[in-house]
C-alpha cells in the first residue's frame, strides 16, 4: 500500500468517525432541548427551566440548567428541579403543552384551524380576555393554567399582520379587520402579496 492510498483511507476513517460522533451528539443532546415546566421545589410553583442540552449529552448523568424563569435572583440554588426530569424528561415540555392547546382551535381573528405546530417557526399567540394581543414571551409561567383556561389563541399571520397594522397604520392599505369568520383572512391575504 502506498503513502497517498494510506492517508486516503486514514482521512475517510476520520471523517467516518466525525459524522458518526456527530450525529450521536445532535441526536442525545435533541432529548433535552427545550424548555421545560417544573414545580421548584422551593417555592412549590411552577417554573420554566432549559437544560443544557450539550452539556447533559456529553457528560450524562450529570445534567445542569441552562437557565430558569427565576434566574437570576435564584441562580445560585441547588437545581433540584432536575431531579423531575431525570424521571419523565420530555413529558412536561412546555412547547408540548401549547402545541396540544392550538392543536384543533381556531384563530381568534380568522377562524383558521391550527395545524399541527412546529414550536420553533412562527409561534401563534394569544389574545386576553381583556382584547390583547401577546405573545408567550409575555406570559408569566405562574398564570400559564389561567391563560390556557381564559386566553384565545392568535395563529403567526394573524398576530404579525395586527402589530404590523398598529406599528405602520400609513403602510397598510388593506381594510380593518373584521372580528367574524370571513371578513379578516381574506382582507389579508388578499393583499399580502403587494
Ligand atoms: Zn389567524
Amino acid at each position: 500500500m502506498n503513502t497517498a492510498a494510506g492517508s486516503l483511507i486514514a482521512i475517510a476513517l476520520i471523517a467516518a468517525a466525525l459524522w458518526v460522533g456527530t450525529r450521536w451528539l445532535v441526536r442525545s443532546s435533541s432529548r433535552y432541548r427545550g424548555s421545560r415546566i417544573v414545580v421548584c421545589p422551593e417555592t412549590k410553583r411552577p417554573a420554566i427551566v432549559a437544560v443544557d442540552s450539550l452539556h447533559a449529552s456529553l457528560s450524562l448523568p450529570d445534567i445542569r440548567l441552562e437557565n430558569c424563569s427565576r434566574w437570576p435572583i435564584k441562580a445560585q440554588c441547588g437545581q433540584e428541579c432536575l431531579t423531575d426530569l431525570d424521571v419523565a424528561p420530555g413529558r412536561c415540555l412546555v412547547s408540548g403543552v401549547l402545541m396540544r392547546w392550538y392543536r384543533g382551535r381556531n384563530c381568534a381573528y380568522c377562524s383558521k384551524e391550527f395545524p399541527d405546530l412546529h414550536w420553533l417557526d412562527h409561534r401563534p399567540a394569544l389574545l386576553s380576555p381583556a382584547g390583547k394581543r401577546m405573545s408567550w414571551n409575555e406570559i408569566n409561567v405562574d398564570t400559564l393554567q389561567t391563560v390556557l383556561e381564559t386566553y384565545s389563541p392568535v395563529c403567526w399571520d394573524c398576530y404579525i399582520a395586527q402589530n404590523f397594522r398598529l406599528d405602520h397604520p400609513d403602510l397598510v392599505t388593506y381594510r380593518p379587520w373584521l372580528n367574524d369568520n370571513s371578513g379578516g383572512a381574506d382582507g389579508w391575504s388578499a393583499s399580502r402579496h403587494h
